[in-house]
């Protein structure tokens, strides 16, 4: 990888890149709250974070490019590939991560009183934050297919 750092900041023009980075277990953080450009710039310093953005003006912070990663396209399979490129393993760590605020997820016993979870599901995660829970079915099968899509198909250029 380029980029010795493997965390990451998104603006809120990239939010559906910064879940999916979540998603395969990197540290991310997303900014969907309006703060400035510099304070943004200064956080993802501040933090060792990569920042990725759509936003041009960013790079007069950071004329260089070490913080930076301007993603060049505005679609998320495009994003993707760059990032691929950058060095990101898709197939990271697949759903160690609190899609919604970003914490390191914990495995509890299944909770008795929860409705609509198939009976076959064994393992579940909570957030300790958030207190979100979650587990292995259908939906994280079509997040973990489009991973291994990202991550295995972008060396037929
Ligand atoms: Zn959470």
């Amino acid at each position: 990888m380029p980029h010795q750092m493997k965390k990451f900041l998104c603006d809120e023009m990239c939010l559906e890149l910064g879940r999916w980075l979540r998603a395969a277990g990197y540290d991310t953080v997303i900014i969907d709250t309006p703060i400035p450009d510099k304070e943004i710039f200064k956080k993802a310093t501040a933090e060792n974070r990569l920042l990725l953005t759509r936003d041009k003006d960013f790079k007069k912070f950071d004329p260089k490019g070490k913080i930076v990663i301007y993603l060049r396209s505005d679609a998320l399979d495009e994003w993707a590939k760059q990032l691929k490129e950058e060095g990101i393993n898709w197939l990271f760590h697949p759903f160690s991560r609190c899609l919604h605020c970003n914490s390191l997820l914990e495995k509890i016993t299944p909770p008795l009183d929860l409705e609509h979870i198939p009976k076959h599901v064994k393992k579940f995660w909570s957030c300790p934050l958030c207190g979100g829970i979650f587990w292995l079915g259908s939906h994280t099968e079509r997040m973990e297919d489009q991973l291994k899509a990202w991550q295995n198909t972008f060396f037929k250029d």
